[in-house]
């Protein structure tokens, strides 16, 4: 090159994507190491953008979700709002005594009332909660657990592998797809040391065909106090905060309230699920034994910072007020099809291209929970593959891409977001017209 472009200059052209200056001078180094013999400085400055738009794109940010999955796991799973401001937080201050206190007794508390414990606390996610159940109460002990209970969450979680780590000894009893009650006793006997049982929802998959389970009231009625690992994290069966009655598609999804009346010791689960609250994890039941796990050492480790605690707050005091429309994922959980059907006529002729139509759509749970189930959904379908148009949306659009065809569901999306959908449309159907 005769004239090699000047880094600061270059650096400074690309001020408008809002990068702090070190990182466009990086972009701006990075084209000009790559750019060939013939590249003037047009080019070199295209390429530049290119590499801040890269850079700018692998930022956390918020994205519309138009898939229809409304646990993305990918994209977050519950959707929520967090507001703070820059002041402190009676974090650990009591504000009665003016002596320190817990960050936990609070929101444990609330949260505790939500799901009908006697007490709780709030953990990092599931996994740890998992994991501090059964170092705190376990270690150095057997924990029987039946061979169908023996599962694997994305992204490496696996039961035999947290029951190592904790210290607890696993004890497999019963068959993949035959539990039954003898086989928990025999296994307690023949090991002669248990400290809990447990039982793990399958949260994503089924066993079906010639099968048999234990119920956590069958095995409360062992000796060792029972740990039910719920995943998913519904409160009440009964959903009280919904208007109408529980939804059909949350049928035989354990809830945290009702697996405590049947007599589970503690029950484990996560924030994030179906109780739509930040990625955390919750220990709830007998306060005795919630205590010893808020005082295990690994208790500090996992412990949540004052930013989901508050956010934990907030969900459990919406839960008590059976506000459930003001819990984002229940709020879209439930939006009619009729509701989600006029703002996708809404958007169709407003764009009034005949390549986008109404269609009916099939949502689900996801994060892990429900697996095979479909909420009815509605949405829009668009020809061709639109995917990666809607995705470089200054608000990324995630969208679905099927046979050749685009498909948004409108579930996922929060109403506010109709107009940035409509945009994203127009300007991914433009250059094909
Ligand atoms: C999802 C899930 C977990 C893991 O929860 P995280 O909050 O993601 O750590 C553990 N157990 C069960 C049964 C689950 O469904």
């Amino acid at each position: 090159m005769a004239h090699p472009p000047s880094v600061d200059k270059l650096a400074r052209s690309l001020a408008v994507t809002g990068l702090p200056h070190p990182l466009l001078v990086a972009a701006a180094r990075a084209a000009i190491a790559s750019a060939g013999p013939g590249d003037d400085g047009d080019a070199i400055e295209a390429a530049a953008h290119k590499h801040a738009y890269r850079r700018q794109r692998t930022m956390l940010q918020p994205v519309i979700n138009a898939t229809g999955v409304l646990l993305h796991t990918n994209l977050g799973r519950a959707p929520l709002a967090v507001e703070t401001s820059a002041d402190f937080l009676n974090l650990e201050h009591d504000l009665i005594s003016g002596k320190r206190g817990s960050r936990q007794a609070a929101v444990g508390e609330l949260v505790a009332a939500a799901a009908g414990a006697e007490a709780a606390i709030v953990v990092n996610n599931c996994a740890g909660a998992v994991l501090l159940t059964l170092a705190a109460l376990a270690a150095g002990k057997g924990v029987t657990v039946g061979r169908g209970d023996l599962v694997e969450i994305g992204g490496g979680f696996r039961i035999p592998d947290v029951m190592n780590q904790s210290g607890a000894r696993l004890i497999e009893v019963g068959t993949t797809n035959r539990t039954r009650l003898a086989d928990y006793a025999n296994g307690a006997e023949a090991d002669g040391d248990v400290a809990l049982s447990m039982s793990v929802h399958r949260s994503n998959y089924r066993i079906t065909g010639f099968t048999e389970d234990t119920s956590v009231a069958e095995l409360a009625t062992l000796d060792a106090p029972v740990v039910a690992d719920i995943g998913s994290g519904l409160l009440d069966a009964s959903c009280p905060w919904l208007d109408g009655p529980p939804p059909s598609w949350l049928e035989g999804e354990p809830a945290a309230r009702q697996t405590l009346a049947e007599g589970a010791a503690l029950v484990l689960f996560s924030g994030d699920k179906l109780m739509g609250g930040p990625q955390a994890g919750i220990i709830a039941g007998r306060a005795d034994l919630v205590s010893l796990c808020a005082k295990h050492p690994l208790a500090r480790a996992l412990r949540p910072g004052s930013l989901v605690l508050s956010a934990m707050q907030d969900i459990a005091l919406s839960y008590l007020a059976r506000d459930g429309q003001s819990i984002p994922f229940w709020a879209m959980a439930t939006a009619s099809v009729e509701s989600l059907r006029g703002r996708a006529d809404q958007i169709v002729a407003a764009i009034g291209d005949d390549r986008l139509t109404g269609t009916d759509a099939e949502a689900t749970p996801g994060g892990g929970t429900l697996p095979g189930v479909a909420i009815a959904s509605y949405g829009l379908k668009v020809d061709g593959d639109l995917t990666k148009s809607l995705r470089d949306q200054s608000l990324p659009i995630i969208a679905r891409v099927e046979d050749q065809q685009t498909f948004l569901d409108l579930r996922t999306v929060h109403p506010d977001r109709d107009g940035e959908i409509e945009m994203g449309l127009r300007t991914a159907l433009e250059p094909a017209k």
